[in-house]
């Protein structure tokens, strides 16, 4: 079972193209089924339209999805029970910090290490807050919470890995989460991060193989982790390459890649976009 798993922020471009058609390949030569998921957590960024959009665009490429789509948004409660889990167990703390108060206090440390994307890694200011942090969520303090990932990863045992398969076999891959650091599982807003769905989504979806940019491969060093924590099954991983811009820059939105729709409307043909990606 695989998945194609777009956030509706955007239209979709040729990097997505070229993700579901290798996910809609490999389907097929497996025999297995592709599933589409709507990643929509993000209250502000996701669109109906964009929903919309993504199955519009999908279909004109030749590919249609299996009943129910999973919808994200529709399932924070799920996420909410996962998040208490995590909380229950001591794994999770809540995290007041505002990005601007994180930025001055990694400021004036020394040299401090950064996450996978760049980000500095959280000095763990809230860590160890204590009943304090029951009395500022009684009183509505907006926090994220965040993995404690000295004692998840104490409490997950020796280190995880997971098997990476590409066209012409598998292997294992070492996982180290611990570059991530306190990482985010539960934003400001909704209950959960794009890491805390993803893995409950992936088990729940019965997800064996997970084909997705080379952009996600640290985070599943994360994500392994989590699965680990959560009791659930560890899917086999493959990282494809990313298509770039004539610049050398990833393909996206903000940086003004043409859609799809963009290129559909200029005369392109399913048959040449799906030729153009390497899918005759
Ligand atoms: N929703 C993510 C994105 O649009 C993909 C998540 C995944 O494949 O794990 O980049």
């Amino acid at each position: 079972m695989l998945r194609f798993a777009p956030s509706p922020n955007g239209r979709l471009h040729l990097g997505h193209a070229y993700s579901a058609l290798l996910n809609a390949d490999l389907a097929a030569r497996m025999g297995g089924v592709c599933r589409l998921r709507i990643e929509d957590i993000d209250p502000a960024r996701s669109k109906p339209d964009f929903v919309h959009g993504i199955v519009t665009d999908l279909a004109w490429l030749g590919l249609t999805y299996p009943e129910p789509v999973r919808h994200q948004s529709r399932h924070m409660a799920d996420y909410r029970a996962a998040l208490d889990g995590l909380i229950g167990r001591g794994l999770a703390y809540p995290c007041f910090c505002s990005r601007g108060q994180i930025r001055a206090r990694i400021a004036s440390g020394i040299d401090s290490p950064r996450d996978p994307d760049g980000v500095p890694l959280y000095p763990g200011t809230c860590r160890h807050l204590g009943p304090a942090a029951g009395d500022r969520i009684a009183r509505g303090d907006p926090h994220t919470w965040r993995l404690d990932m000295a004692a998840a990863t104490r409490r997950a045992g020796p280190t995880h890995g997971y098997v990476a398969f590409d066209g012409t076999g598998a292997h294992r891959v070492a996982a180290d989460p611990t570059r991530w650091g306190d990482a985010v599982i539960a934003r400001r807003d909704v209950p959960t991060s794009y890491h805390l769905a993803v893995v409950h989504d992936d088990a729940v979806q019965g997800i064996t193989h997970v084909v997705r940019g080379r952009d996600l491969e640290a985070a599943t060093d994360l994500h392994v982790l989590l699965q680990a924590l959560l009791g659930l099954p560890v899917p086999r991983y493959r990282h494809h390459p990313l298509l770039l811009d004539a610049g050398g820059e990833k393909l996206s939105k903000s940086r003004g890649s043409r859609s799809l729709a963009d290129l559909r409307e200029a005369g392109a043909t399913p048959q040449a976009v799906r030729a153009r990606l390497g899918f005759a």
